[in-house]
């Protein structure tokens, strides 16, 4: 039976990354070799890990004076980094779930943070909005789309201060404007590749102005240097976020990707509306994200959530069961997910409708 791979991280990847990646597992670049055991500063990976830079500059359009970086620790270390770089003595911090919580903790090991709004009175259910982000801070970060309470902020917040984003759920999801930011980063598990490799894209001009010294794996400067060599790199995961870069370029680039994207999520949305034994947890339809779709059994079915797990379960259906923080079920509908397969959960919604 067919798989429709709904997890939400790590998560569906395209075939054709899959494919590349295993034989590059066996013979990689004609080296005879693994990619798991050449060099990292042999020819054939550092054309690897250059090439990936170039496409994440090309199909996000990074203007001159942005470096990209492929780093490890994932976003939850940058939660660490950004403040250790940026931060020299307050910074503000917009709330809206998990990992803005996370990120909001380990900037406080560094400084103050001002919360600028927080959605926790609802659960994280909305995006706040009307908040002021004062003038006075060093920057302002916020979680571009929130993977466990499945809103997303499609729109850059405005901002008098630079702007640092975790995109770690819906990079390459549609087309950012690079240059409204200071830093953007994104662990790769969601959108971009295997496991293990960090994504990062920093402002060149906004580091060095902290006074606290830096420990060197912690300073983008040095991994700027030593084009995110400073240590070995992923090999695989790096090599994994290239292969899917080369067929986000193939599918049209994130233009193309963000109109698929958006018909994957009405599609999903619209049975959610009107299947009666089912609910969203968000109630503005403009505050819903397209990559993580959460609903919930309606008040009245609500004794049929096992039931119908198992039964999507049996259709094929993988990854569906919520966060524990919200119960209920989690669609992601990554740029990998066909649109065939958001056709199949939403029959089975229908059929188990019909059978209840
Ligand atoms: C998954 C996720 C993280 C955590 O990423 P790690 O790579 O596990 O550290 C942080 N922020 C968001 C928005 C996420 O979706």
């Amino acid at each position: 039976m067919k798989k429709h791979n709904f997890y939400a991280g790590p998560s569906i990847l395209p075939e054709f990354t899959k494919e590349k990646t295993a034989e590059a597992i066996l013979n990689f670049a004609g080296t005879g070799l693994s990619v798991m055991e050449v060099s990292h500063r042999s020819k054939e990976f550092v054309a690897v890990i250059t090439q990936a830079m170039d496409l994440v500059k090309e199909l996000l359009q990074v203007p001159d004076g942005y470096s990209v970086l492929f780093l490890q620790g994932g976003a939850s270390l940058q939660f660490l980094m950004a403040p250790y770089n940026l931060l020299e003595t307050k910074a503000a911090y917009l709330n809206t779930g998990s990992w803005a919580s996370k990120a909001i903790k380990e900037a406080r090991f560094l400084g103050e943070v001002v919360e600028v709004a927080s959605s926790k009175d609802k659960n994280f259910s909305y995006i706040p909005k009307n908040y002021q982000v004062p003038a006075d801070v060093d920057y302002f970060h916020y979680t571009s789309n929130n993977t466990i309470y499945g809103t997303e902020i499609l729109v850059d917040p405005v901002s008098p201060v630079p702007l640092v984003s975790d995109m770690s759920s819906d990079i390459f999801s549609r087309p950012i404007d690079v240059s409204k930011y200071a830093l953007i980063y994104a662990g790769a598990q969601k959108n971009l590749g295997p496991s293990a490799a960090t994504l990062v894209i920093v402002k060149n001009d906004l580091l060095g102005k902290v006074s606290r010294p830096i420990p060197t794996m912690l300073d983008y400067r040095v991994h700027i240097e030593n084009d995110s060599m400073f240590n070995t790199p992923g090999t695989v995961p790096v090599f994994g976020c290239l292969q899917t870069l080369i067929w986000l370029k193939e599918q049209g680039g994130v233009e193309a990707i963000e109109k698929i994207n958006k018909a994957k999520a009405e599609l999903l949305y619209a049975e959610i509306e009107r299947n009666k034994m089912f609910a969203s947890t968000i109630p503005d339809p403009a505050d819903r994200s397209r990559m993580n779709v959460i609903f919930v059994m309606a008040p009245e079915y609500a004794e049929l959530e096992k039931a119908f797990n198992d039964f999507a379960t049996s259709r094929g259906m993988i990854g569906l069961k919520g966060h524990r923080s919200v119960g209920g079920f989690r669609a992601s509908l990554y740029n990998a997910m066909p649109i065939e397969s958001v056709q199949a959960l939403v029959d089975v919604m229908k059929e188990f409708e019909k059978n209840n």
